[in-house]
């Protein structure tokens, strides 16, 4: 896994947004209800974002995350040089405007593709047939065959709750980082209990493996050759602050290398100014606890949420949540003030083995969000904490047929993809995703 292409991401994902919220405001003016069928939105969102001025709109398109999801599926882009009718003949009037979207839209998704990860972190995108399919497509595909499907290859991903979370009512609107920490966090009630179902399924495997216990020898001999994707794994751990011997601990069972070598590495690539003589140590980094404030626990599971696309898209879990950890620490926020030792041990090691660290999900804000089990009485939603502070949209407040209207689930589009991993048959799934 590299990184190349990654640090485009966001601005990628935040063209497609525009374009997305410009196309889904144009529809929702002139006809609401179309705007529900084409983008698959409730009709609240689309009255809200047709009576919407334009500084928050542009406030909405330009969250640096993806307020869309992708919805193709295999068959979908390997019929793309059909031309297809729309879901009704009225919608024929909307084709030149889903081509609009839809060109951009698969100009993303080819670029992606070439890169798995990056279709996963970037994209979403994790089904791999999805992008064998992308990525042999010829060149011209996303100029010529956008107006093709007659459906929109990407769907906006809002709902009441997230816009009323991501928009405030002052003028200086909600900062842009933390309107991605919301976007990456969002999940509806359906996706909330597939995640929760895997991470469940993935502890229950790991408690039945044999495992032969892996012991520190002395005199056990150092790695001569590593392979290269061990080498880049170990050095990404390096890279963000991991101590030699933490990376031998976690390596134990897979490799033979030893912190002895990785010291000289991992002074080349994290030089620390040499500290006088009786000056206390910096601990400032690894110190500082991920439970006690809410933005770090926010920023903690929007690396767990990246985490999950990699899993579903076959990335082995230690090895996602190493690669999520340095996307997100690359690409968003290096000074995140979470480490990646603290998403190793507070996180990763904690929900394998079942103990301590569970998900929560807020019906108010649509989020997903990690929750320590001592602290689960007094811990509640990042987000909703921090609207309480001031740094996200409050809720508005409900005029009586407001929660019915948030109740209209969203339309299930057959063209969302189904990762592998998940099995929404044993969750008892399969309704519309109410996001
Ligand atoms: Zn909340």
């Amino acid at each position: 896994m590299t990184q190349t292409g990654m640090a485009k991401g966001p601005s990628d994902q935040k063209t497609l947004n525009e374009e997305l919220i410009e196309g889904l405001a144009e529809v929702s003016r002139r006809n609401p209800q179309h705007a529900v069928e084409l983008f698959g939105v409730p009709l609240g969102v689309a009255m809200r974002l047709a009576a919407m001025p334009d500084a928050q709109l542009d406030d909405l398109a330009t969250t640096p995350v993806a307020l869309w999801r992708p919805a193709l599926t295999e068959r979908l882009v390997r019929r793309l040089p059909e031309h297809r009718p729309m879901l009704t003949p009225d919608h024929e009037m909307w084709r030149p405007l889903v081509k609009r979207i839809n060109r951009l839209a698969l100009a993303t998704f080819v670029r992606y593709a070439d890169d798995p990860a990056s279709a996963a972190l970037v994209c979403d995108i994790t089904d791999r047939e999805v992008i064998r399919a992308l990525q042999e497509l010829p060149a011209f595909a996303f100029l010529e065959w956008g107006g093709n499907p007659g459906t929109l290859l990407a769907v906006p991903r809002l709902s009441d709750a997230i816009i009323d979370r991501l928009l405030r009512a002052d003028d200086d609107g909600v900062e842009s980082s933390l309107r991605g920490l919301l976007a990456l966090t969002q999940c509806c009630e359906q996706e909330f209990a597939l995640i929760r179902h895997a991470v469940q399924q993935e502890s229950a495997a790991y408690r039945v493996a044999e495992r032969t216990p892996v012991s520190k020898r002395s005199g056990r001999p150092p790695a001569s050759f590593l392979m290269p994707g061990t080498s880049s794994l170990i050095l990404a751990m390096l890279r963000h602050q991991m101590r030699p011997t933490e990376v031998e601990e976690r390596m134990l069972a897979t490799s033979d290398v030893r912190a002895a070598q990785l010291r000289g590495i991992a002074e080349t690539l994290n030089p620390k100014p040499r500290r006088d003589k009786g000056a206390p140590r910096d601990r400032t980094r690894d110190h500082r606890d991920l439970w006690g404030s809410a933005h770090r626990r926010l920023s903690a599971t929007a690396i767990f949420c990246l985490q999950r696309r990699l899993v579903d898209a076959g990335v082995e879990a230690f090895e996602a949540m190493v690669w999520a950890y340095d996307y997100y620490a690359c690409t968003y926020d290096a000074d995140c003030g979470v480490s990646l030792s603290r998403m190793l041990r507070d996180v990763f090691t904690p929900m394998r083995e079942g103990a301590d660290t569970h998900l929560g999900h807020c019906a108010r804000c649509g989020v997903v969000h990690l929750a320590h089990e001592e602290k689960i009485g007094i811990i509640e939603c990042p987000v909703c904490v921090l609207a309480r502070a001031g740094k996200f949209g409050q809720r508005r407040a409900r005029i009586d047929k407001g929660d019915r209207v948030e109740a209209a689930a969203m339309r299930e589009f057959g063209a969302w993809p189904q990762p592998g991993t998940w099995s929404p048959a044993r969750v008892g799934g399969g309704g519309a995703g109410s996001s």
